[in-house]
This record gives structure tokens, C-alpha cells and sequence, in this order.
């Protein structure tokens, strides 16, 4: 969906449902290609009753689909209409998956209604993501134009991306993820060639806290900006999707960060609601930014080393967009633009001898001898709300294998899962999962105490909440020790005082179960410290910068500016550079080399000082003077 700010605002609801539904194309009637088959995609659904669109893990999946996200209690149906070729016998596939395989029933039971009539299979009972074949169903000459609706049998997280019929038995769809996506758009008449979407002097691709705060500052500059962001409200990991509030300070980039940051209620405060509304009615009052709300980047063309174009899919609809740029900015927070455009990066941790990041108090926790996978884990929150009576809840013994005895009533930050054998990218689907068993089983543990048997499960986000995964090498390393030192460099952008915040899993010293996590804070020499733009933009490809917790920067080195004011600041220095990239005709590296003066004033850093900012919004020391 390409929204204008009015339009934008005058629609703007916090449910996805309400933002697609306003989409022409969307909610269309599926209808045959080729007269023997439909294939009917369940995120182009008029009706998603109470499924939830999960587009998270398009990037990798390379399909949304629907999840019945209802916390124990069966969400009401999704329909579409659907048009068969002819009346017949049809056989029919669903595309699903059981989440959690194992010696109980499949918790993500659903079945597939054709009119009110149900097929006899239930859906949701294999493992890994496949065509489940759902037998065969008589469609009649009065049931041509009918309609397709998923009955959700569970509350607990069913999913479905797809649902075929053809009138021939040996038409099984293809499954190989190098065909299955072509196959899916042949099948419902999309067609392969995108939608060309123009020019622009900077694509923002990830539209967190840190793509904000670079389209904000971008359009001051006169830069026409596209961002393009998979979910339909901005804000990332601060949006009222994820719900964490902005930690580290605003440095000298208040004015920038006042429009998109949070106050700090606790994480995943319903308030975030509220913070969302401002930071989208501040975005959408821009002047030279054009939104492209779930849209998900999938693909990008290079030329002489450059990225030319990206292009992303809508995902209600299955539209693919084309669009070329002068600049490109990585806020995907999972490095997606470097990665594609074939930059280096860095995932997991360096040993500790080739930053010199060994802090002998916590040893191997801190920094390893040898580099290995292990990354800042993802999270999923949650918390309960107190009722007038006892609540009923459903077994779940496929959540106690991972929750085991655990007892708890919320989730905050500490609910956070990794292994150095799970890809916070490829994985995150199977993290997300571990974490809903954490949920589930912990809450039942918990109901079954009297003090918390009129507790309800009041929410739980469905999107995993990631703190790390691919960094983007740049110029600059951006290293545990600059920040511990508190190294200035003569190309500073940001500053921060936080301190230095890693985590590692409690389960690593003997906890009962694997999903909680501990940080352990390393102080700063003399309170500030400051990033270096040439941690800002790639080595390998000259037109792309990064910010956000995909920047330039060690493991332990991302510890402090991982928040997102920080991230925020990142955000407006390369916006800002984005603008002197269009005045110069220069490319981020050149403007670091020959600007860096007039960056760093733009920037607050150079010159008269603007008043350094907490977050908060008061003012606070500036940094000693060092000799
Ligand atoms: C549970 C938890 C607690 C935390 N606590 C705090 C805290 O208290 N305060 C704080 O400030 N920070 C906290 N952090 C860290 C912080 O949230 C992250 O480091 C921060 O969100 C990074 O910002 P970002 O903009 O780089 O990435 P993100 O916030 O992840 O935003 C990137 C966005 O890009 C989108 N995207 C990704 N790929 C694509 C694609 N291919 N196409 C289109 N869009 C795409 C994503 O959907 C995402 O919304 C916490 C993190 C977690 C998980």
C-alpha cells in the first residue's frame, strides 16, 4: 500500500487489518489461471477474522501467512471468495506447518471450510512448512462461487500461507523454495515483472527508529526519500507491535528523536499504542517521503559495484514494486541491503583477542577465546491481567518440554532465547516458536497456584523482538573498547553514555530452562562515547550506509548503542549525509573524506553545540574536556 500522508492519517489504525483492507486489491476473489486449479494466498483474505498477517519472516520464508494468535482461545475465521473453474472433484493442499511436532496433539489444529461445509482434514498436523494434503472435496454447479475459510480448532498459533485445489490428483504443488514462489504467482495471475516505482535520492529500506530518524532528517535536507518497511506501523522493536521504549540518550538530536521515541513506561506498556500514533503523524507530515508500509525488500540489481535498484513485494496483495536510488540506508536491523549487495558482515561473537575485548571478571560469558555464534538473543513479551474469576485454561503439554516448572505471570526484556546453533535470521520463525511454548507453559504453571488463578493472558506480541544478527562492515570496526575508552574520533557523529550492555543466556550457568537471559554492564572511562561515521557506511559497496543495530561494529562493540535513541542518532547523521551525498554528487565515503566538517555541524558535534539531551528531554553534563 502507497499511502499519502492525509490519506494516511485519516486511515491510520493500529490493526494491520484495518491498513490492508483499505488496499483495492485486497481481499479480491481467487480465481483460476489455467481452468483445472485455484490457488488462493491467505494473505490476500478479505476477511481476516481474528488471524493475524505474519509477514515477519518473508525475508527468508519468502511468504507471509496467517497465524491464529489467540492465546488459548480459537480466533475467529478468515474467508475469501473463490471462484472455481468448473464444478468437480477437486483435491485439495493446504501450505502449513505444525509448530510444534511432537507426542501431543498439534496445538496449531485448523480446518478448511469450502461455504459452512468442513473438509475432513485437520490442517496443522505435519512438520516443517508443506503442501498438507487435505483429500478431495466435491465442489457442485451451485457451489462455483463460493467461499474458502480457515476454522482455527486452538488459539495456540496455526498457521496457513496457502490453499490449492485442482481437479488433478498428480498436481501436488512444489515445495522447493526455488520454485515455489514463481509457481505461486503464475498461479494466481501475478504478474513476475515489478511495478516501477520511480527515482529517489536515498531508500530507506526498515522503517525502525533508526530509518525514521534518517527520513526525518534526509527530507530537511530536500532529499526525496521511498521507505520501505514490512510492517504497517514504523517504530520496529518501539512500535506498539513489539512494544520496547527508547533507552540511551538523545545526544545532540532532540529535536529529531522528540518526534519518534517513547516516554519510559515499561516494556510492552499498551502505551506504546499512543507513542505510535505521534511518531506516524509526525512521519506521514513529511514533505519528500513517500511510505511503502508492508512492503517487504526481497531483491536488489547492482551496477559497476553499486546497488541501482531494490525491490520488495506488498504483501496483502503480492505486488512487486521496482525501485532505483541514488543512496541506500540499511535500517533493517538484520543487515538485509549489505547481505544482498554482497558486503561483509560479521554475525556472533569475535574472539576476545582480536578487539582486545577480554574482561577477565565474566571471561567466556564476555568474550571468547575462540569466535563463535553466539549472539544477543530475540524476545517475545507478554503479561496477564487480573479477572473476577478462576480462568479456564487448555493442557498444553507440548509448551512444558521448554517451560518445564517455570511459574511466571509476564515477560519483560529478560524472556530472550539464542543458541550458537540457531540463525537469529533463518531461525527466527523456530526462536519465535520456543518462546510461545516458554509463554504458554510458564503461564499454565503459573494459573495453577491459587494467587494466580483469576490471571487471563492479556497479550503477547506475535513478532519476535530482535536485538542482533548481521553487522555490516564498514570503514570502521566499531569495537567494546572505543566505547569502554571513550575514543573520539575525528569523524564523530554520535554519542552515547549508556553503558556497555551484553547479554548471555542465564541457561549457560545452569538455569533450569533456556529462555531468560542476564546482562552484565561495563562502565565507560569517562562517561561518553562516540561513534565514527565510517562505522556508518559499507567498505564494500559505496553507496550504502547502515544504522541501527546493523552498523558497522564487534559484538561486544554493539552493547551500548544498540538502543534506540542511539540507533536514532545514526539515523540522523546518515540522513544528513544523504543530503550533502545530493548536494556534492559524492558518495557516503567521499562525503566522510571531504565533509566531514559540515557533517559534523549538521550533526550538532562541530561548531556552536546544541545542548546534549537524555532521554528524558533535559539537558545534561557535557563531557570533561580530555588532554
Ligand atoms: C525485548 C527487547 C528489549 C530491548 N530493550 C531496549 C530498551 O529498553 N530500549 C532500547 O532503546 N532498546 C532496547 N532494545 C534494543 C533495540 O530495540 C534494538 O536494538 C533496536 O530496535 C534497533 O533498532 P533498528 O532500527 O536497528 O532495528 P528494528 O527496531 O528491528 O527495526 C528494523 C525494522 O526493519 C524492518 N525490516 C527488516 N527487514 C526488512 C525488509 N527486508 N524489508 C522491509 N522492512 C524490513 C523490520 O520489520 C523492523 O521493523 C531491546 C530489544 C529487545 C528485543
Amino acid at each position: 500500500m502507497t499511502l499519502h500522508r492525509r490519506d494516511f492519517i485519516n486511515r491510520m489504525s493500529l490493526a494491520s487489518v484495518s491498513l490492508l483492507a483499505s488496499h483495492p486489491l485486497f481481499g479480491k476473489t481467487a480465481i483460476s489461471t489455467d481452468r483445472k486449479s485455484v490457488l488462493i494466498e491467505t494473505a490476500h483474505f478479505g476477511n481476516l477474522g481474528g488471524w493475524m498477517l505474519d509477514s515477519q519472516f518473508e525475508p527468508h520464508l519468502g511468504f507471509s501467512y496467517l497465524l491464529a494468535h489467540g492465546l488459548g482461545k480459537p480466533v475467529e475465521n478468515a474467508s475469501s471468495k473463490i471462484k472455481f473453474p468448473k464444478a468437480g472433484r477437486y483435491h485439495v493442499w493446504a501450505l502449513t506447518k505444525d509448530w510444534c511436532p511432537g507426542d501431543w496433539e498439534s496445538p496449531g489444529r485448523f480446518q478448511v471450510l469450502l461455504g459452512d461445509q468442513a473438509l475432513s482434514e485437520t490442517f496443522g498436523t505435519k512438520p516443517d512448512w508443506t503442501w498438507q494434503t487435505g483429500g478431495t472435496v466435491e465442489v457442485g454447479s451451485g457451489q462455483i462461487n463460493t467461499t474458502v475459510s480457515l476454522k482455527d480448532l486452538t488459539g495456540f498459533e496455526g498457521r496457513c500461507s496457502a490453499i490449492y485445489f485442482s481437479l488433478d490428483a498428480n498436481d501436488k504443488p512444489p515445495i522447493d523454495r526455488d520454485k515455489l514462489p514463481q509457481w505461486r504467482r503464475d498461479k494466481v495471475g501475478l504478474p513476475s515483472t515489478a511495478v516501477d516505482q520511480g527515482h529517489y535520492d536515498l531508500i530507506i529500506v526498515g522503517g525502525g527508529i533508526s530509518g525514521c530518524a534518517a527520513a526525518i532528517t534526509a527530507d530537511s535536507q530536500g532529499v526525496k526519500v521511498a521507505v520501505i518497511h514490512n510492517r504497517p506501523v514504523l517504530g520496529g522493536n518501539a512500535s506498539g507491535e513489539i512494544r520496547v521504549h527508547t533507552e540511551g540518550i538523545h545526544g545532540r538530536a532532540s529535536k529529531v528523536l522528540d518526534k519518534i521515541d517513547t516516554p519510559h513506561y515499561p516494556n510492552s506498556d499498551p502505551l506504546a499504542l499512543e507513542a505510535d500514533k505521534k511518531r506516524m503523524k509526525n512521519m506521514m507530515a513529511l514533505k519528500n517521503v513517500d511510505y511503502f508500509l508492508s512492503h517487504t525488500m526481497n531483491s536488489l540489481e547492482m551496477k559497476d559495484g553499486r546497488i541501482h535498484a531494490v525491490q520488495a513485494m506488498e504483501t496483502a496483495n503480492g505486488t512487486l514494486k521496482r525501485f532505483t536510488g541514488t543512496q541506500f540506508l540499511d535500517s533493517t536491523g538484520d543487515g538485509w541491503l549489505g547481505h544482498m549487495s554482497g558486503c561483509e558482515y560479521r554475525y556472533g561473537r569475535e574472539s576476545k583477542h582480536e578487539f582486545n575485548e577480554e574482561w577477565e571478571e565474566h571471561g567466556e560469558l564476555w568474550s571468547p577465546e575462540k569466535p563463535d555464534n553466539r549472539v544477543m538473543g530475540s524476545s517475545v513479551m507478554w503479561y496477564t491481567r487480573a479477572t473476577n474469576k478462576r480462568v479456564k485454561f487448555p493442557a498444553v503439554p507440548w509448551a512444558k518440554t521448554v517451560a518445564k516448572n517455570y511459574v511466571a505471570t509476564e515477560g519483560e526484556w529478560q524472556w530472550e532465547y539464542s543458541h550458537n546453533d540457531l540463525h537469529q535470521v533463518y531461525d527466527a520463525e523456530t526462536i519465535r516458536d520456543h518462546m510461545f511454548r516458554a509463554i504458554y507453559g510458564s503461564y499454565d504453571n503459573a494459573i495453577k497456584r491459587r494467587q494466580n488463578a483469576n490471571l487471563e493472558l492479556d497479550w503477547i506480541s506475535f513478532l519476535v523482538g530482535k536485538r542482533e544478527s548481521r553487522r555490516i562492515v564498514g570503514d570502521h570496526i566499531y569495537s567494546g573498547v572505543d566505547a569502554r575508552d571513550s575514543i573520539e574520533f575525528p569523524d564523530s557523529v554520535v554519542i552515547e553514555k549508556r553503558k556497555i550492555d551484553v547479554h548471555y543466556q542465564q541457561k549457560l550457568l545452569g538455569y533450569p530452562v533456556d529462555f531468560k537471559s542476564e546482562a552484565i554492564f561495563q562502565a565507560i572511562k569517562n562517561t561518553y562515547y562516540y561513534i565514527p561515521y565510517r562505522s556508518l557506511y559499507a567498505k564494500d559497496v559505496p553507496n550504502l550506509q547502515m544504522a541501527g543495530r546493523c552498523f558497522s561494529c564487534t559484538h561486544i562493540g554493539l552493547g551500548g548503542p544498540r538502543v534506540m535513541n542511539t540507533c536514532g542518532q545514526m539515523g540522523v547523521a546518515t540522513g544528513y549525509a544523504a543530503g550533502l551525498c545530493k548536494k556534492y554528487g559524492k558518495d557516503p565515503r567521499q562525503i566522510g573524506k571531504d565533509h566531514i566538517k559540515e557533517l559534523r555541524k549538521l550533526c550538532g558535534h562541530e561548531g556552536e553545540l546544541p545542548p546534549l539531551i537524555d532521554r528524558a528531554g533535559d539537558e545534561i553534563a557535557e563531557p570533561a574536556a580530555t588532554s
